[in-house]
């Protein structure tokens, strides 16, 4: 039957350079390229597998030159998603430091549903010996925010990254069955 299936607009938020578009482009293509460059895209993905069949859209976004006197994400973007995975640098203080600012202002503005999940990634795990971000923190600040946890490595394996996926589209569909 069609029960499995899930029409679902999942939005990527975060500072720059954290992998937003890694994540994106290796849950797409199951690859790692390097080099993303600064585009801002919708991309439609439908998928297969094991009874399971996918259908979303995902938006990797763009974080604001000029965060100072622009909002770092559009009342528009947060319209349209129907889940949200934030996305910092394990070994990127600020970049943290933004994803608590974004989980405020999502919070604060109310133009997401009150229903639709959170997930914060923590990404670049492969690179702890720069780490400057601890599991623990990252967990408990998601653990208060009331959002899903993951660390990963977008460069390292495709497994986490399917995870993420995964998870935010079983809570999207939970939550509509809530409704
Ligand atoms: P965005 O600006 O958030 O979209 O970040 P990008 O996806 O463009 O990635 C920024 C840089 O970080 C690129 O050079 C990527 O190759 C690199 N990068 C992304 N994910 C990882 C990761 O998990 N580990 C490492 N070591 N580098 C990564
Ligand atoms: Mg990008």
């Amino acid at each position: 039957g069609n029960q499995h299936k899930v029409d679902a607009n999942v939005l990527l938020l975060g500072a720059e350079n954290v992998g937003k578009s890694a994540l994106t482009v290796r849950f797409l293509t199951r690859r790692f390229i390097g080099e993303y460059g600064d585009i801002e895209s919708i991309y439609s993905h439908t998928d297969k597998t094991d009874g399971r069949e996918i259908s979303l859209n995902i938006w990797d976004s763009l974080y604001p030159q000029s965060c100072e006197t622009t909002e770092s994400i559009s009342d528009k973007q947060l319209q349209w998603a129907d889940g949200v995975i934030l996305v910092y640098s394990i070994c990127d203080r600020s970049s943290f430091e933004v994803v608590r600012q974004q989980v405020q202002l999502i919070r604060q503005t109310r133009k997401l549903s009150a229903s639709a999940p959170i997930i914060i990634v923590g990404n670049k795990r492969d690179l702890l010996h720069q780490r400057a971000v601890s599991s623990e923190e990252g967990r408990l600040f998601a653990l208060s925010a009331d959002c899903g946890f993951f660390e990963i490595s977008a460069a390292e394996t495709y497994h986490g990254v399917l995870l993420v996926f995964h998870e935010i589209l079983d809570l999207i569909k939970e939550s509509r069955a809530l409704k």
